[in-house]
């Protein structure tokens, strides 16, 4: 099993196919066990949709994904 970290590193690979079915299954999993990283993807999604159609290129976006640790590490302390 993967962790939040991983997928996040992961995660452009993943959107864009280039990971090996093994890996693509691992953070699938991952996704339907995981909301905040679900949350994640799908705000990664329209941002780097966003980022095509108006820059045509494609960057991590930092701030969403700083904020996204934190939700983790949050979650995780409450747990
Ligand atoms: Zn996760």
């Amino acid at each position: 099993m993967i962790c939040c970290k991983e997928c996040l590193d992961l995660l452009y690979d993943y959107l864009e196919g280039e990971l090996d079915q093994e890996t693509t299954k691992s953070l699938d999993e991952h996704f339907e066990d995981c909301p905040p990283c679900i949350s994640f993807l799908n705000t990664y999604k329209s941002t780097t949709a966003l980022c095509r159609e108006t820059l045509n290129q494609v960057e991590i976006p930092e701030a969403i994904r700083d904020n996204l640790l934190k939700v983790i590490k949050e979650q995780k302390e409450n747990n």
